[in-house]
């Protein structure tokens, strides 16, 4: 999606998506053709990066506001058989395994795990990391991550709150002196 003012990318999709964006892309268009945001240079532009997955390919981290979808995974114990496919497929270190999966705190959310159980013995809620602030150029910076949620309506509300900041600046939103804190104090309101 590009407009004047807007440089927003969603993921493509793949079999690791976790959450379907479509609905979102919709919200996001809507408060992209209402926002009187305007930009002469690409630097201007309010960047935004959707993701359906940690994998990111969105780039979310580099951008004034970013979306990772995650799941929480959990065991439902009496599907389990021991077989030890989920312990196999993660690749980060995150799940012990002696006859059942047990997840640690290294789990990124990824989903791999759900996946390679064939007896539907791990289920994962979907949440999403929203983050603020990212930026590349002569001073680059890694976004904050300054809400987890399960409410996709989170995710417009926030958005809104960037185009909103950036409206009322003049400026792109990362490029506000305090741009995350100022986020925090709208979405408390
Ligand atoms: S972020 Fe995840 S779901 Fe989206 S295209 Fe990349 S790997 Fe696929
Ligand atoms: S892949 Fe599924 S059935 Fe096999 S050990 Fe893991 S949770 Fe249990
Ligand atoms: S969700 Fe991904 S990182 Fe977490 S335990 Fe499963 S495979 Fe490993």
């Amino acid at each position: 999606m590009s407009q004047n003012g807007f440089e927003i990318d969603f993921c493509r999709h793949c079999r690791n998506s976790l959450f379907n964006l479509k609905s979102l892309e919709d919200d996001i268009a809507s408060t992209v053709s209402h926002s009187s945001h305007t930009a002469k240079k690409s630097h201007e532009k309010i960047k935004a990066g959707f993701s359906a997955c940690p994998n990111a390919c969105a780039s979310p981290q580099i951008r004034d506001f970013g979306v990772i979808a995650f799941i929480v995974p959990e065991l439902i114990p009496e599907k389990c058989v021991s077989c030890g496919k989920c312990h196999e497929a993660c690749r980060e270190k995150a799940l012990e395994f002696k006859t059942h999966p047990e997840f640690n705190d290294r789990c990124i959310g990824c989903g791999d795990c759900m996946r390679a159980c064939e007896h539907q013995a791990i289920k994962g809620k979907v949440r999403f990391r929203l983050l603020a602030g990212g930026r590349l150029g002569r001073h680059p910076e890694f976004a904050q991550i300054f809400m987890i949620t399960d409410d996709p309506s989170d995710i417009k509300k926030a958005f809104e709150s960037v185009v909103e900041i950036s409206e009322k600046h003049g400026k792109r939103f990362s490029h506000i002196e305090g741009c995350v804190d100022l986020l925090y104090s709208m979405l408390e309101e």
